[in-house]
């Protein structure tokens, strides 16, 4: 089993990267993000306790996600090509992806930073609404829809996430500073870091990332 993650501060462009790879290169994505927000919708126990710490923009315990990601991918097929975007996070959960290959025989392939400025991750985040239904993603004024606040793929109505409010986006930034960039520094030693500019269009973008892996 192969593993590549994405590791870059909200609003990088974790999820548009990660669509085009599994498009191109036929990976399979976990998004650690959006399996939160499937079980906040469900209401889950774990669900209704991660929504305490997302509300605010902090991260959920290591033990939680660590759970959750070790379940799928010891599930799946040791043929699987998986696309790890938002985990790891922390050093923790960092150690937990380690076991995790180790026990299963995988071989982590890549982690690739994706980096922009702080002032364009923010204008990203505030202008970003999302479909709740097919989990489309669009931007107010980069990437808008055709009709306004309605998503082009499937109809429903877009929402703006909570947690792409103004004062949780600074909570988030501020998060991935003290807990996720130690990791950069880490993945750099051991040889497998690659770094991709994540500014621009999504066309200029998405050919950077596939570049990067040939
Ligand atoms: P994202 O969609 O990746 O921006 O994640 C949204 C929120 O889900 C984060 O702000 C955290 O509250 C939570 N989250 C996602 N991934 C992780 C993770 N690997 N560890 C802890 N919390 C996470």
């Amino acid at each position: 089993m192969d593993v590549v993650v994405l590791l870059g501060p909200p609003g990088c462009g974790k999820g548009t990267a990660a669509a085009c790879l599994v498009q191109k290169l036929g990976f399979i994505q976990m998004s650690s993000g959006d399996m939160l927000r499937d079980i906040v919708a469900h209401k889950t126990a774990t669900g209704i306790d991660a929504a305490t710490y997302m509300i605010r923009g902090a991260l959920v315990p290591d033990i939680m996600i660590g759970r959750m990601i070790s379940d799928l991918i010891e599930a799946g097929p040791d043929s699987a090509r998986y696309l790890l975007d938002g985990f790891p996070r922390t050093d923790g959960q960092m150690s937990i992806l380690d076991d995790i290959l180790a026990d299963c025989g995988g071989v982590l392939r890549a982690v690739v930073l994706i980096e922009v400025n702080e002032a364009m991750l923010i204008e990203r985040l505030v202008g970003r609404r999302v479909c709740p239904a097919c989990k489309a993603v669009y931007h107010v004024v980069t990437l808008a829809p055709k009709q306004a606040d309605i998503c082009d793929a499937c109809g429903a109505a877009l929402v703006q996430r909570e947690d792409d409010r103004p004062e949780t986006i600074s909570q988030r930034l501020e998060g991935y500073h003290r807990q996720t960039a130690g990791l950069i520094d880490a993945y750099a030693a051991r040889g497998v870091l690659k770094r991709v500019d994540g500014s621009g269009g999504v066309d200029v973008f998405t050919a950077r990332m596939i570049r990067a892996f040939e």
